[in-house]
């Protein structure tokens, strides 16, 4: 059986191929232990050995440095919004939040439940260039108002609803705009993590769901500087408190294990593909087909900041929105899935994660092309 369809879910999103294929042969007799990998311990030599080869893989992938932790987790990235103030705000009691998107306003209202929120910039704001109330860009780091007692800086570096995603890491450092090595920043990296080459030491947490670029949802990934480890409020469930996590390897409780595995699978695959720098280079060109496809059309229109704009969530309207319907059934039509945008923002999302293939971008640039014609 091969895929009949190109699936452009925003998450839970398409897994690579051959993942699927592999988990599938192994899915009644793991490793030729007769058990499916679902089926075995946590605690056993076999699992302990994939979950121990899936933590080295992503640290080599994403070059982690040595002074951090790699912990997977439960919850997804939502509870992560309540987990990070838990763990991180410490004595502070404030912690500085940037808000560019639907996510990062999400984390910063649920932080508000633990602590002083400040933020440090509105990219929705008064003087906003979208229409009111919309997220079409990333603030320069030079108007954000940093504060220096911040416990931490949080930032979203990918908004998945609106498509905006920073493309360059923060600047962290002493002068004027930059961002003091004492406030470590947080990122919610759920939608772009393993997609382009990062510098981890600019943060001090990247947090994420695995559902986008990683695997099947269940599945958090935290990754951790070791000396933010330990502040956690006493109140902080053990089960979402880092030191306890770390300590225990991530296995404090049963972890979601089959997520760990296909997890491992992807981080495998990408190996396979050349890495990070490699994917990021297809991906590059899977956003530059698309937005090309986008802004030479008379139909489509892309509103965010083009030096903002992501690779992984394509957000685009028709002109004339009264076509949308037709747009999305003629596209169901030719095998182009889940391209409805997001209810807050309207209009189309293609979402092209890691796993999608060129040439799943190109049905589509080909598909809006004649649907213009035809339609438009
Ligand atoms: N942050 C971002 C950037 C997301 O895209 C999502 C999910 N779409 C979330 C947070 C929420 O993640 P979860 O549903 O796993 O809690």
């Amino acid at each position: 059986m091969t895929r009949k369809v190109f699936n452009f879910s925003p998450g839970p999103a398409l897994i690579p191929e051959p993942v699927l294929r592999q988990a599938a042969d192994e899915m009644l007799d793991w490793q030729g232990t007769g058990m499916s990998v679902m089926e075995v311990s946590h605690r056993g030599k076999d699992f302990m050995a994939l979950h121990a080869r899936a933590i080295a893989d992503l640290r080599e992938l994403l070059a982690i440095p040595p002074n951090y932790k790699v912990l997977f987790m439960q919850g997804g990235a939502l509870a992560e919004n309540a987990i990070v103030p838990l763990n991180l705000m410490g004595d502070a009691g404030q912690a500085d939040y940037l808000l560019t998107g639907q996510w990062s306003l999400k984390s910063a209202r649920e932080a508000a439940r633990y602590g002083q929120v400040n933020i440090v910039a509105d990219a929705a704001g008064a003087d906003a260039p979208g229409a009111k109330g919309a997220y079409t860009h990333i603030p320069e780091q030079s108007v954000w108002k940093l504060s220096r007692d911040a416990a931490y800086l949080h930032l979203c570096t990918s908004e998945t609803i609106e498509g905006v995603e920073f493309q360059r890491d923060p600047i962290v450092g002493l002068g004027e705009h930059e961002v003091s090595p004492d406030v470590p920043i947080v990122a919610d990296m759920s939608s772009h993590i393993l997609s382009r080459v990062i510098d981890v030491s600019r943060y001090g947490c990247l947090y994420g769901g695995a559902q986008k670029n990683i695997g099947p949802a269940g599945l958090t990934f935290v990754i951790v500087r070791e000396d933010l480890i330990g502040r956690a409020h006493r109140l902080c469930p053990s089960a979402f408190n880092y030191q306890v996590v770390a300590d225990n390897d991530s296995m404090f409780n049963t972890p979601p294990t089959f997520g760990i595995y296909l997890a491992g699978l992807v981080f495998e695959w990408l190996k396979a593909q050349g890495g990070v720098a490699a994917i990021e280079a297809i991906n590059i060109e899977k956003a530059r087909m698309l937005y090309d496809a986008i802004d030479g059309s008379g139909l489509y229109q892309n509103r965010v900041s083009r030096t903002d704009r992501s690779r992984m969530n394509v957000t685009f309207f028709l002109r004339d929105e009264r076509l949308n319907e037709a747009f999305l059934a003629d596209a169901r039509e030719a095998g182009l899935m889940n391209l409805k945008g997001h209810r807050v923002v309207g209009g189309m999302r293609a979402s092209i994660y890691n796993a999608m293939p060129i040439e799943g971008v190109r049905a589509l640039v080909a598909f809006m092309r004649d649907f213009e014609q035809r339609r438009g």
